[in-house]
């Protein structure tokens, strides 16, 4: 069978990967080079305890907060707002317990085969180097947020993680370079990171390559349904599939909208700063939890991550926002010089936080892979492996029906 993968992401890439795998001939296209846009520059954690979604019921009393507190990672461009109402109204809808509580089983299977996902695929592209054994830190600094948070912790355990939790001296213990200013923490135990994320997006094209895979750095601009086929219309050339996999981030929405579909995305924008003289000032990723902050060392520096602010794909970077992650990063560092990069990415996410993996109800030959929001990084493999069973007519490890675009139709 001929198979077209559109975009090479984490989730493209892997899904790729896999395909092969399972003997599928198989094409990645995208016009950026692979791994460039939100998969470059997230925290690189894999973070397999992240089954608490972003919905909370807290979150219409908080709202104000998040809102307008100077020390908040929430972010809204006012011109966007009314834009945004529609997703907005739906990501509350889905913020009721009963409903958070679904969002976290459905996560929480996923996020349990993580490994599933990509050990062989670590292991083909010959990547394990680009990956630091180190437990990740989640710290609170404030005692309210901390008492509150340890109530998701055996929530959080059903995926498989293991959690230590730390009091003030053992985090300083742990990590004696950070500001003591924090009241306790938790750790994943076993659990690592990416310590270049670009890199190991590198390797997973290598390998598709290496393995016969070819890779047409070209943009998709047209889907043409015919009858048993599909043909791709892109900026260079137009050619005919047995089966397609959408996989293109928060632009599947403009592919879907190629064949009628209307998908809720929204991009949820996030940022990272590097400071290149703070390499190695921490051992592992640290998360700031009231700040929604990540500080991963990478390779080439430590990296400041995070933030969610809506304001649409078009809008420059936000210099509030790269202050508020640089003054973060100075509450918790000693001498820190300025930062040598800002970037910003586009989270795609759906309003009840769970990706959409499966078939189109559109078409039978086209397949969707995205809506990662958070955890793409964490989720690609496993992602990619379970829509390519689904396309190679293989059996499927879990039931894909609750990952459906069909919930949003009800
Ligand atoms: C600041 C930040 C920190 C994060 N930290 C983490 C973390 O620690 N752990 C974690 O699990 N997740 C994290 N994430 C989330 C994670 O990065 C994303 O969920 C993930 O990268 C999404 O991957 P993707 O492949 O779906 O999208 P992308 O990486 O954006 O890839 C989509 C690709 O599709 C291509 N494309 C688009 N349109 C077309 C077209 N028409 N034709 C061809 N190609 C096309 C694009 O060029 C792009 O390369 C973080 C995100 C941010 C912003």
């Amino acid at each position: 069978m001929k198979v077209a993968v559109i975009g090479a992401g984490i989730v493209g890439l892997s899904t790729a990967n896999w395909l092969q795998n399972y003997n599928q001939e198989t094409v990645l296209y995208d016009m950026n080079e692979p791994g460039s846009q939100t998969s470059f520059g997230n925290a690189g954690t894999y973070a397999q305890y992240a089954n608490i979604p972003t919905n909370s019921p807290s979150f219409m009393y908080l709202f104000p907060y998040l809102l307008f507190s100077r020390n908040s990672p929430l972010f809204i461009k006012l011109k966007y707002f009314p834009k945004l109402l529609p997703w907005l109204y739906q990501f509350l809808k889905n913020s009721k317990r009963s409903k958070v509580n679904d969002t976290s089983d459905k996560l929480t299977v996923l996020l349990k085969m993580m490994e599933n996902g990509y050990q062989d695929l670590f292991r083909d592209a010959e990547c394990t180097k680009y990956l630091t054994k180190e437990s990740i830190l989640y710290l609170w600094s404030n005692k309210y947020f901390f008492s509150n948070a340890k109530k998701d912790f055996a929530k959080r355990m059903e995926t498989g993680s293991k959690i230590t939790i730390l009091d003030k001296n053992q985090v300083s213990e742990i990590e004696p370079n950070i500001k003591n200013i924090f009241c306790g923490g938790a750790l994943f135990e076993g659990s690592y990171f990416a310590n270049d994320p670009k890199k190991i997006s590198e390797s997973l094209l290598k390998l598709f390559i290496d393995r016969g895979g070819l890779f047409k750095k070209e943009e998709v601009l047209d889907i043409v349904s015919e009858t048993n086929q599909i043909t791709l219309k892109t900026t260079e050339s137009t050619e005919t599939f047995d089966k397609i996999v959408i996989c293109a981030g928060i632009w599947s929405k403009n592919i879907t909208a190629k064949i009628g579909e209307n998908v809720p995305l929204e991009a949820e924008r996030g940022y990272h700063l590097m400071y290149p003289e703070l390499s190695n000032i921490i051992k592992r990723p640290i998360s700031w939890q009231e700040r929604g902050v990540y500080f991963t060392p990478m390779s080439n520096g430590l990296r400041t991550a995070g933030t969610v602010e809506f304001a649409g794909l078009s809008a420059i970077k936000s210099q509030n926002v790269i202050n508020f992650l640089d003054k973060t990063t100075r509450s918790v560092f000693r001498d820190v010089k300025q930062p040598s990069e800002s970037w910003l990415g586009f989270r795609p996410s759906v309003p009840d936080s769970v990706p959409v993996i499966g078939q189109s109800e559109k078409n039978p030959y086209i397949y969707y892979c995205f809506g990662h929001q958070h955890v793409g990084w964490t989720l690609g493999g496993i992602s990619g492996k379970l829509i390519a069973q689904q396309m190679s007519a293989n059996k499927v490890d879990i039931d894909l029906s609750p990952y459906s675009l069909k919930r949003f139709k009800n």
